[in-house]
């Protein structure tokens, strides 16, 4: 069995927004609040983040996620990154290092900004709490296997930072992060019917470094996706809205949302 749970469904400002309020969200629908962006995942037996949004707290506190084997970093946005501290106590809980992948470039930035936290070595602070997250750098379109699950990282396009996306086992899961296309050498690591195709709205008309609900529904039929779930929402996303204008196979995320297959 595999698993997949949305932690937070918005784009970097969260919904409501500090500046904007609930913008074209309906304020009394309770799927339109939205933390920053996060996604965990267990597939082949292994637990996993995407991310680490700076509302990780209170993501792991609503879903009674404790435990953990490896966090997958998409870019270094802070709505991305800047939760990282709060692994620390994931690290506490479990007493073992967090296996952490990142492309060379993302994780040069992570440990630019939060060396502290990356050690090979592991720091015993006392017997029940070992504080480390284990870097691991991948290099792109180069599978490798953690823990029997498979995974390729593919660099995503048009972004104004570098994207990582990531196949799952040959594409039973594929995660697509903050992008504006996806190339055709991305496209073509997929080598089987997504079971699951996670991707990121931002605003429905997209802009100059997102894309847009049309090219999300492009690239879904592409990849012959069976299911897909639009997350990473701003508040030009109303969740009705955003479903009345998708294909059947295709749904808005909210945070808290799981699905099994
Ligand atoms: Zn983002
Ligand atoms: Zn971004």
């Amino acid at each position: 069995m595999s698993k997949v749970v949305i932690l937070g469904s918005g784009a970097a400002p969260g919904v409501p927004a500090l500046a904007n309020g609930f913008g074209d969200c309906d304020s009394h629908n309770p799927k339109n609040v939205r933390l920053r962006s996060g996604t965990y995942y267990e597939i082949s037996g292994v637990k996993f983040l995407m991310d680490t949004s700076p509302d990780l707290r209170m993501q792991l506190l609503n879903n009674n996620i404790r435990c953990l084997d490896a966090v997958f970093y998409t870019h270094v946005h802070a709505d991305h990154l800047h939760g990282i501290d709060d692994l620390r106590e994931i690290n506490r809980i479990c007493a073992k290092p967090i296996d952490v992948f990142a492309s060379p470039f993302n994780m040069g930035v992570i440990h630019q900004r939060f060396g502290y936290l990356l050690t090979d070595e592991q720091q015993v602070i006392n017997p029940k709490y070992i504080a480390a997250l284990s870097p691991h750098v991948f290099e792109y379109e180069k599978p490798f296997e953690f823990k029997g699950l498979k995974v390729t990282p593919t660099l995503l396009e048009g972004h104004n930072v570098e994207v990582s996306g990531y196949i799952f086992n040959d594409g039973e899961v594929v995660h697509i992060a903050d992008f504006h296309h996806i190339s055709d050498r991305s496209l073509s690591l997929i080598k089987k019917r997504p079971e699951l195709l996670v991707m990121p709205l931002t605003t429905p008309k997209g802009s100059k470094f997102h894309a847009g609900l049309d090219d999300l529904i492009y690239y879904a039929k592409e990849m012959k996706a069976k299911r897909v779930i639009i997350t990473h929402m701003a508040v030009e996303c109303d969740y009705e809205k955003i479903k009345n204008s998708s294909p059947d196979n295709m749904e808005p995320a909210y945070d808290g949302m799981s699905l099994e297959w």
